[in-house]
């Protein structure tokens, strides 16, 4: 439960696993969002087995060009430095929540007795299949993103035909060449990433986003369906020209 007066920062970080990214802090560390330039960095696990969404920083001061995980970050901004051989992780499994109450030190993958700790930790978005309840950890995350206004700029970003997509470095590049990505649930709060390529269903009238079942796609539905329409409309515009 948020307590009384608690007040938190939530940060937009980009686009990543095809929906909008938001990254939650303590409302003492709000004033470093100033400092960096924020970036959502897909890390696909190793064993090929789904992906992870982080907020990735770059330190304004330094040109942008030196990027660092913003959690590794905010833990030894607070705590001091991460010991060799260990990992700061989310205890909520929201890999965005980058409140410090919500990190912890864990041993690495590659140390001995790392796989107790850190596969309830950092997987546990995935491990969460209630349908589309929250864990009690994750709610303040939750409250966070369902009181962000809908994301309008996509809106209009999209209805544009001609628009050019860029990467970070400001380079244009291919639009959606996402056959190799992972989809996250398009429903804001909702942090479940695919474990398989093309595990969740895909609206079946704008064939542009993905859910991790029925309820999401539901909940969704009042800000998403704007967008729907408009992208059904002109994929049958697009079937009726195929030289465009
Ligand atoms: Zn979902
Ligand atoms: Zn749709």
């Amino acid at each position: 439960m948020m307590q009384a007066g608690q007040k938190l920062g939530i940060v937009y970080i980009g686009k990543a696993g095809g929906k909008h990214k938001y990254s939650l802090l303590d409302e003492k560390d709000v004033h470093l969002v100033k400092k960096f330039r924020f970036e959502a960095k897909v890390d696909v696990n190793k064993d090929g087995n789904g992906a992870n969404i982080f907020a990735y920083a770059f330190d304004l001061s330094r040109e942008g060009t030196s990027g660092c995980y913003f959690h590794e970050y905010i833990w030894e901004r607070h705590c001091g430095g991460i010991a060799p051989g260990f990992r700061v992780c989310h205890k909520n499994g929201v890999t965005v929540d980058n409140r410090l109450n919500n990190l912890c030190v864990v041993p690495s993958p590659q140390s001995k007795d790392s796989k107790v700790k850190s596969s309830s930790a950092d997987s546990a978005g995935h491990s969460n299949n209630c349908g589309s309840e929250p864990r009690e950890d994750q709610r303040l995350y939750w409250m966070a993103v369902c009181r962000l206004p809908p994301f309008e700029a996509e809106h209009e970003h999209f209805m544009n035909l001609n628009y050019k997509c860029y990467n970070a470095n400001g380079e244009q590049v291919l639009e959606e060449d996402d056959t190799l990505s992972f989809y996250e649930c398009h429903y804001p709060p909702c942090c479940k990433m695919e474990t398989e390529l093309r595990e969740f269903s895909i609206c079946g009238q704008c064939q542009q986003v993905r859910y991790c079942g029925p309820l999401c796609q539901e909940r969704d539905w009042p800000s998403h369906k704007k967008y729907c329409k408009e992208k059904a409309r002109q994929r049958i515009n697009c079937d009726m020209f195929p030289e465009r």
